[in-house]
């Protein structure tokens, strides 16, 4: 029946549903136009929830295998991953 099958793309995703973030998504992406003070708060604690977060390996294991651009993944900031893969960062 439809909607009732797990499909691959649902596996590939299955321990994301077990993120710390699942409650606070817009505590870890920046707008462009948000302060610098107010982005380093908000990725230090991001940062933090990532640390105690029992996905943390698998997060940032799909973060820099797909190269997400944007936001806090497993434990790294934009910058950090853009630095990690010689990448500019962009925002
Ligand atoms: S490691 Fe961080 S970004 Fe990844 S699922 Fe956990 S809380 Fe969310």
């Amino acid at each position: 029946m439809f909607g009732t099958a797990r499909t691959e793309i649902d596996e590939q995703w299955a321990w994301a549903d077990y993120g710390n973030c699942q409650e606070l998504p817009d505590l870890f992406y920046n707008s462009e136009d948000e302060a610098k003070s107010l982005r380093r708060r908000k990725e230090s604690a991001a940062k933090k929830l990532c640390g105690r977060c029992p996905v943390i390996a698998q997060c940032r294991a799909h973060a820099l295998a797909g190269r997400e651009l944007y936001g806090v993944w497993g434990g790294m900031t934009e910058a950090e991953r853009h630095r990690l893969a010689g990448r500019a960062r962009t925002g």
